[in-house]
C-alpha cells in the first residue's frame, strides 16, 4: 500500500496498477458523465456499422457491374443496361448514406467524448487546487513550484488526450469487430490466418509501448524541473542582474535544456519508430495474407468480388487496429499523468484539528511560549531550542537576534503552520494544539517582510483581511495604515492593479497595504516581520506610524529591525540559537549591558548615528 499521508513526491515511488487507476478514473471523474458517454457509444456503433457495410456494398456493386459485363439474363432484358442502371440509381445513394452516417456518428462521438474528457479535467484541476490549499505549509514548500504547476497544466493535457483516444478506441474496437465479422463471412480460414499473423507481430509493438511509457514519465517529471528553473530565473532576475550572474544562469540553463533534449529525443525517436514499425509489420502481414488469398481463390473457396471485399475489409481494419495498437502507449502516458494528479489529490495535511476541537474565542489575547522545541526536519538542528517568553494581552513584544536565530519560526509556530516537537504554545493559557485551526488563525493577522500581494486590485488585496468588508471599512483600514493617500493618487484608486506579487508598488507601499489588510482583519494578535529592505526615512516613518496605530489594543509580536519599534516595545526578547537569552524593556536591557546591548551596538549603531545626526 502506498502511504498517501506522506508528502506528494513520495506517492510516486510505487506506481499503482493500471487497472486500479482506471477504476478510480471511472468512479471519481468519468462516471458522472455517463449519459453523454452512452450517446457517444451509440454513435460509435453507428460509425462501426457504416464502416463495416462498405465492403458488403462494394461486393454488391462489384457483382452488379460484372453482371453488366456478362451474358444475356434469363428475363431477356438487356442485362448490361439494367445492372448498370441499378448501380447508377442505388450506388451513389448507398455510398452517400454510408458516408453521412459515418461522418455524423464520428462528429457526435468526438464532441461528446471530448466534452466529457474536458469536464473531467476541470473537475480534477478543481480537486487538486482545493487539496493543495488544504495542505500544510511544509508540504507545499517541499514540492518544487514548477512540479506543482506541471501537474496543473501538462498532466491534464496528457490525460485528456488519453481519454479522447480511449473513447475513440471504443469506436475503433466496434469497427474492428464489424470488419472481422465481414471477413469471417467471406472466408473464415483466411480470417484465422490473418489473426495468427497479426497476433504474432503484435509483440514488438507492445515492447515499444512499454519503453514509451517510461520515457514519457521521465520527460514529464523533467518538465517540472524546467518550469521551476525558469520561474526561479525570472523571480530572481534582480539578483541575477546585479550580481552579473547571467552567464552562470545561461550555463545552468544549458544543462537543463540538454537533459530535456536527451529525454525528449528518446521519446520522439521511440514514437518515430512506432508508426513505421507498424507499417512494415502490416506490410509483412499483408504479403502473407495475399499469398494465402491466391491459394484460396485457386481452391475455389471465394470469388474475385469477395476477394476484393475481403482485402478492402482488411485494409480498412488497419486504421482501427493502429488506433488500438498505439492505445496502450497513450494510455500508459495518461495513467502516469493521472497518478501524478492523484498524488496531489490524495495528499492529506498533517496538521489537522483534534477531534471536537473547541473554537478559540478571545477579544484580548496573551501569548506564551513554554519551553518550545522545534526543528524543520528529523535530521536537522533545532530551530527553536527551549524557547520561552510571554506577551501580555495588548503588549508589543519585539523579537531581536542574529539571522537564523529562530525569530520567523516563532511567528510560524504561533499560527500553527508548524507543530512544535516539545513544549506548549498558549493563548490566554489555552494550548493552541487543542483548539480549532480556523479559529486560531482567525485570531492572528500576519504581515510578512515581503508583504505578499496577489495579482489583483488594491481593494481586493486589502479585503483579504475580511472578505465581507464594505468599501467604507476598507477605506478606514487604508487610512489607519497610512495607505489611503497614495492609493487615491494611483491611476485607478482602489481599483488599481498591484501587478504580479505587487510588483507595481514600492516596498513601503506594499507593507502599508499589508498592514491595512491586517487592520481590517481586526484580530487580537498581530504578527509582524518588519521589512529589512531599506525604506526611505519618510516611508519608514509612515509605516511606523501606521504600525503604532494598528497595534493599539492588540498583542503584537514583531520581528524588529527598526530602532523605533525596538525602543517603543513593551518588551524586547533577545533570541539566540532558538532560545530567549534576555528580555526586558529597551532601557533596562541597555543598562544590563548584555546580549541586547551588544546586538544594539552592532546592528543599530550605524543607523542610530544617522538618526541622531541632524
Ligand atoms: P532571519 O532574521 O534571518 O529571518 P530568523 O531568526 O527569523 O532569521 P528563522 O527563519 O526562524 O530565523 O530560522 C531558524 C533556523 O531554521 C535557521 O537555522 C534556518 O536555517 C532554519 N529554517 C528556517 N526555515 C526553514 C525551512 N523552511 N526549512 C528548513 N529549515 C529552515
Amino acid at each position: 500500500m502506498i502511504d498517501r499521508k506522506s508528502h506528494i513526491a513520495n506517492d510516486l515511488e510505487q506506481p499503482a496498477s493500471t487497472r486500479s487507476l482506471a477504476g478510480r478514473l471511472w468512479r471519481e471523474y468519468i462516471a458522472r458523465y455517463k449519459g453523454r458517454l452512452a450517446i457517444a457509444l451509440m454513435a460509435m456503433a453507428a460509425y462501426a456499422a457504416s464502416a463495416s457495410a462498405i465492403p458488403l456494398g462494394l461486393e454488391w456493386i462489384n457483382n452488379a457491374l460484372s453482371d453488366a459485363g456478362g451474358a444475356q439474363g434469363p428475363s431477356g432484358a438487356d442485362p448490361q443496361t439494367s445492372s448498370a442502371r441499378r448501380v447508377l440509381l442505388l450506388g451513389p445513394v448507398l455510398i452517400l448514406a454510408l458516408g453521412v452516417v459515418n461522418g455524423l456518428a464520428q462528429y457526435i462521438q468526438a464532441r461528446l467524448s471530448v466534452g466529457a474528457a474536458l469536464s473531467a479535467m476541470r473537475d480534477m484541476q478543481q480537486d487538486m487546487f482545493s487539496q493543495l490549499m488544504a495542505l500544510d505549509l511544509a508540504q507545499i514548500r517541499r514540492e518544487a513550484s514548477g512540479q506543482t504547476i506541471s501537474r496543473f497544466t501538462n498532466d491534464p493535457l496528457i490525460l485528456r488526450e488519453t481519454l479522447t483516444r480511449l473513447a475513440r478506441a471504443v469506436g475503433d474496437l466496434k469497427t474492428l469487430l464489424g470488419l472481422c465479422g465481414v471477413m469471417i463471412f467471406y472466408d473464415w480460414v483466411l480470417f484465422v490466418v490473418v489473426v495468427v499473423v497479426y497476433g504474432a507481430l503484435a509483440w514488438p509493438i507492445a515492447t515499444l509501448g512499454k519503453r514509451l511509457r517510461k520515457g514519457s514519465a521521465q520527460t514529464q517529471a523533467q518538465a517540472g524541473d524546467l518550469a521551476a528553473f525558469v520561474s526561479d530565473a525570472a523571480s530572481g532576475a534582480e539578483a541575477i542582474k546585479t550580481y552579473r550572474g547571467e552567464d552562470i544562469m545561461r550555463a545552468r540553463a544549458g544543462g537543463v535544456f540538454d537533459e530535456r533534449l536527451r529525454l525528449m529525443k528518446r521519446v520522439a525517436y521511440l514514437r518515430a519508430l512506432n508508426e513505421p514499425m507498424i507499417f512494415i509489420i502490416g506490410a509483412c502481414a499483408m504479403a502473407i495474407v495475399i499469398g494465402i488469398v491466391a491459394l484460396r481463390i485457386m481452391d475455389g473457396a471465394l470469388d474475385a468480388a469477395q476477394f476484393i471485399s475481403f482485402i478492402v475489409a482488411l485494409l480498412m481494419l488497419s486504421q482501427p487496429a493502429r488506433g488500438l495498437s498505439t492505445l496502450n502507449a497513450v494510455a500508459q502516458e495518461g495513467f502516469a499523468a493521472f497518478e501524478r494528479i492523484l498524488a496531489v489529490i490524495d495528499a492529506r495535511p498533517e496538521i489537522v484539528d483534534p477531534p471536537n476541537a473547541p473554537a478559540l474565542d478571545a477579544v484580548q489575547a496573551s501569548v506564551a511560549f513554554e519551553d518550545v522545541y522545534f526543528r524543520y526536519g528529523a535530521g536537522e538542528k533545532y530551530a527553536l531550542n527551549g524557547m520561552t517568553f510571554t506577551a501580555e494581552a495588548g503588549q508589543t513584544v519585539a523579537l531581536v537576534g542574529p539571522s537564523g536565530a529562530g525569530k520567523s519560526t516563532i511567528l510560524a509556530l504561533l499560527s500553527r503552520l508548524y507543530v512544535p516537537e516539545r513544549g506548549a504554545i498558549k493563548i490566554n493559557n489555552i494550548d493552541i494544539a487543542g483548539v480549532s485551526l480556523t479559529s486560531l488563525r482567525s485570531h492572528c493577522a500576519y504581515v510578512s517582510q515581503d508583504a505578499f500581494l496577489f495579482d489583483d486590485t488594491i481593494r481586493a488585496n486589502i479585503a483579504l483581511g475580511d472578505p465581507d468588508a464594505d468599501d467604507q471599512k476598507i477605506i478606514v483600514a487604508a487610512k489607519a495604515a497610512n495607505a489611503h493617500d497614495f492609493i487615491m493618487a494611483s491611476s485607478q484608486g482602489y481599483d488599481t492593479p498591484v501587478g504580479e506579487g505587487g510588483g507595481a508598488l514600492s516596498g513601503g507601499q506594499k507593507q502599508r497595504i499589508a498592514l491595512a489588510r491586517a487592520f481590517l482583519k481586526d484580530s487580537p494578535i498581530l504578527l509582524l516581520d518588519e521589512a529589512t529592505a531599506a525604506l526611505d526615512a519618510q516611508s519608514e516613518a509612515r509605516v511606523q506610524e501606521a504600525l503604532a496605530r494598528i497595534s493599539k489594543g492588540r498583542t503584537t509580536i514583531v520581528i524588529a529591525h527598526r530602532l523605533a519599534t525596538v525602543r517603543s516595545a513593551d518588551k524586547i526578547v533577545v533570541v539566540e540559537n532558538g532560545a530567549s537569552v534576555e528580555e526586558g524593556p529597551h532601557g533596562a536591557l541597555l543598562a544590563a549591558d548584555g546580549a541586547y546591548a551588544r546586538l544594539y551596538a552592532l546592528q543599530f549603531a550605524e543607523k542610530s548615528d544617522q538618526l541622531l545626526t541632524p
